[in-house]
């Protein structure tokens, strides 16, 4: 606290990321980062962008990125913006398009940075409860809103949304932003791009430090139609007008073209999941339905925070979340090597059958 502090300041409660340790032994599965590196061809661009190019300003419309994006997709450049992560483009996209008179509308249980963005840009919202078995169900965003945000999947449940249920939404809201955060649709969910050209309503997010393994580049988009865009263009320009940076855009575009290594590393991380749901279930955990790279896990009876303090003693860590009370007892488990959930399996066994 401090006299020297605007308002706003004082009242934000800012996002806490997972930890990132300096340790080397951990088998880290607490961020839902990927296990493999970034594709060969993304290191080779690096290398080649460590040059005298760097004394110069990057492109401030990043415009070889946007056409590399836009090419994937079959898309325009216009239809795309891109920004320094994910997290950079939902703050543009919550003080551009989600701040109105009526209440933003979001899940209960979702990512934990949309109402961090709400206090910042004292946006007001309202958030729907999920089901009893932590689906959103569609039909209770069907009332008067400034605009709608989900992750497809949820996060931190995991559990995928189909396509027809996101129809009816847009179809309803056709007078508020839709806004479909796909951090991790990649694993297995199905992606709303296609339903762009049809509802000019939505606005679909992406990242690559997920299924794209660039988590410490800071790249991020997000599609939609022309006029929604333009606004994110027109908060970037009063604000920074250089957001991607020259190795950003020359990793960020090998990256977007290397379509097969992206294809096979998402593949794997899928079979990894289902191999380590089905050895979960037979330590006594259920696990909720995954469309992406982690799940979340709940052990019969077991403690949630308790399994993953004695985890984090055996060097594994993974996340826990407190609140609200109803996730308490899950544990949401990143999907790393076989290997890793060898080691994982492990030392929830031996968890388990000590207290027997
Ligand atoms: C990881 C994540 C993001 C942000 O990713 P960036 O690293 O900022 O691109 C956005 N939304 C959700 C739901 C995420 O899990």
């Amino acid at each position: 606290m401090s006299k020297f502090w605007s308002d706003v300041v004082h009242k934000l409660t800012p996002y806490v990321p997972g930890e990132q340790p300096k340790l080397d032994d951990l088998v880290k599965l607490n961020t839902n980062e990927n296990p493999y590196g970034p594709s060969p061809k993304v290191l080779e661009a690096l290398k080649l962008e460590a040059a005298d190019s760097l004394r110069l300003y990057p492109d401030p419309n990043s415009e070889a990125l946007k056409a590399a994006i836009a090419s994937t997709y079959q898309l325009h450049s216009e239809n795309v913006f891109v920004g320094n992560g994910s997290d950079e483009v939902l703050a543009h996209v919550f003080q551009a398009l989600l701040k109105h008179s009526r209440p933003l509308l979001f899940p209960d249980i979702t990512y934990s940075f949309y109402p961090v963005y709400c206090g910042l840009y004292e946006i007001e919202y309202q958030t729907v409860p999920l089901s009893d078995d932590f689906t959103i169900n569609v039909d209770d965003y069907e009332q008067p809103n400034g605009g709608i945000i989900f992750p497809n999947p949820n996060a931190p449940t995991g559990i995928p949304l189909a396509l027809v249920e996101i129809e009816k939404i847009l179809k309803f809201n056709k007078h508020s932003v839709v806004v479909v955060d796909e951090a991790y649709v990649d694993f297995g969910t199905e992606s709303a791009v296609n339903l762009i050209k049809t509802y000019p309503n939505l606005l679909v997010v992406h990242t690559l430090s997920k299924a794209r393994s660039l988590a410490g580049l800071r790249v991020g988009y997000a599609l939609g139609a022309k006029d929604l865009i333009e606004a994110l263009i027109r908060i970037k320009d009063s604000f920074n007008s250089y957001p991607i940076d020259r190795f950003a855009s020359a990793g960020a575009i090998a990256a977007m073209q290397d379509q097969a290594y992206f294809s096979a590393t998402c593949l794997k991380v899928v079979a990894t999941r289902e191999a380590l749901i089905a050895q979960l279930n037979t330590l006594g955990f259920d696990v909720l339905p995954s469309g992406a790279n982690f799940i979340f896990a709940k052990h019969r009876t077991r403690d949630g925070a308790e399994i993953t303090a004695i985890l984090r003693q055996k060097n594994i860590i993974v996340r826990h979340f407190k609140t609200p009370s109803r996730v308490a007892p899950y544990l949401r488990i990143t999907i790393g090597t076989d290997a890793q959930s060898v080691l994982l399996i492990q030392a929830l066994r031996e968890i388990i059958h000590q207290s027997e």
